[in-house]
């Protein structure tokens, strides 16, 4: 049976790619139509810029703007609109936090002489390594690392054991790339939050499920991007609690920061437009809006069971393979994001196997997917990785099973 959101993407019609059997949705959705056609109608028939209403259409964006950021409070069960913050993505989200927010810190504790770490785990994605590595460096910070347990998530006690009061800030994936089971992120910032310390969630992976409740949550600050929720790229969410986003001294300035500016008299600036540099991503934000519509017309505990049911398939056939080599074995009724498998087959050179799929028409990522660290840990170089989306079935499970076979009988 053929997925019955298949045909809201127009890349699989007769004149596109109709025999693309696309596994790399974790890298990015495909667009659904819907989406394509808000932004074309918003970019043909409205776009001006957005500030202030002077004239009838940029009174009206400033509108969409404001009820995009309203949408988007509601969607991750934000207290207050102004805490979202748009951006270009989760890697320029977190570089804006590691700027505007940590570096602040580091620099106040080293004139205070006090020591400082930070604490992220060992399954990060590199945007959420890198910001915080390049910080740690510069002010002398100690950059702590959480092991993961057998399941492949957040290790609670080795995590809580690594904080003291130099930890300045926390920050984890809620669902890793690679491995593609949740963490326990209720509790990581549970405990964090007991003792002051500031939790930063990269959510890319597992806004998806459209299940995120920052108020539940309780983490300080959550960012997605777009692209991972069948949105457009070069646009994503910052959710930044209100108190937070109050000490912020954003790291770059210009325009919509600033209510009065004189040259020699300090900026007085916007909740949260101090963050948001001038003109957004406002043909972004349009398509942002419209695939959250999309998804949550659709309920997201039908898209989620699909998925988990067609996830469960995916697994179930591939572990069949003798051959089969996963990166991290799945266990039953783990909560899997984005239906993730990352896996090599037995002696086989990934690069090999993911061109021989694409032989076969099959889209999927091979590397070290942005995970370089964790495939060290792991002891491996590379590694396959297939993930679903909603317009997989299993059809394509299948087709992707038999490749492999057909793979390995001719490398092996
Ligand atoms: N974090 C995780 C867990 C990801 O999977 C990705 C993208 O693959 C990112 C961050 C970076 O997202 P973007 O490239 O949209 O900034």
């Amino acid at each position: 049976m053929q997925s019955p959101w298949k045909q809201d993407f127009p890349i699989f019609l007769p004149h596109a790619h109709p025999h693309l059997c696309y596994l790399d949705s974790a890298a990015t959705c495909l667009t659904p139509k819907h989406v394509a056609d808000a932004m074309y109608h918003y970019q043909c028939y409205m776009h001006a810029n957005n500030p202030k209403g002077l004239y009838q259409l940029t009174a009206y964006l400033s509108d969409l703007i404001e009820q995009a950021r309203h949408k988007l409070a509601s969607f991750l069960g934000a207290a207050n609109d102004s805490e979202i913050v748009f951006t270009r993505g989760t890697t320029d989200a977190l570089n804006m936090i590691a700027y505007s927010y940590l570096e602040p810190q580091l620099i106040k504790a080293k004139q205070q002489e006090e020591p400082s770490n930070i604490v992220i785990s060992a399954a990060e994605h590199e945007a959420n390594i890198l910001p915080w590595q390049r910080l740690a460096k510069a002010y002398g910070a100690e950059l702590r690392v959480i092991p993961l347990n057998a399941k492949g998530v957040i290790d609670l006690a080795k995590y809580t054991a690594l904080l003291d009061k130099h930890t300045r800030l926390v920050a984890i994936c809620h669902s890793s790339n690679v491995i593609g089971v949740n963490n326990p992120v209720e509790q990581i910032c549970k405990i964090a939050r007991n003792k002051n310390i500031v939790t930063v969630i990269d959510g890319a992976q597992s806004i998806v499920r459209c299940d995120v409740n920052v108020n539940s949550l309780d983490c300080d600050i959550y960012t997605f991007s777009a692209h991972k929720l069948y949105g457009p790229t070069g646009c994503g969410v910052a959710y930044i609690r209100a108190d937070l986003l109050e000490v912020m001294r954003p790291y770059q300035v210009g325009g919509a920061a600033s209510i009065s500016q004189h040259i020699n008299e300090d900026l007085e600036q916007r909740n949260p437009q101090k963050l948001e540099l001038n003109t957004v991503n406002i043909v972004g934000i349009v398509g942002l809006v419209e695939a959250i519509d999309y998804l949550t017309d659709m309920s997201s505990q039908k898209l989620n069971d699909y998925l988990c049911n067609l996830s469960a398939y995916m697994h179930e056939r591939l572990n069949l393979l003798p051959y089969f080599q996963p990166l991290f074995p799945i266990q039953p009724k783990q909560i899997i994001n984005h239906s993730i498998a990352c896996f090599q087959l037995n002696g086989l050179n990934s690069q090999d196997v993911a061109g021989l799929l694409d032989y076969e028409g099959i889209a999927v990522s091979v590397g070290h997917h942005c995970a370089q660290s964790l495939h060290r840990l792991l002891g491996v170089d590379s590694s396959v990785r297939v993930s679903l989306g909603i317009y997989n079935d299993y059809k394509d499970v299948d087709h992707l099973v038999s490749a492999l076979e057909s793979a390995y009988r001719v490398m092996a």
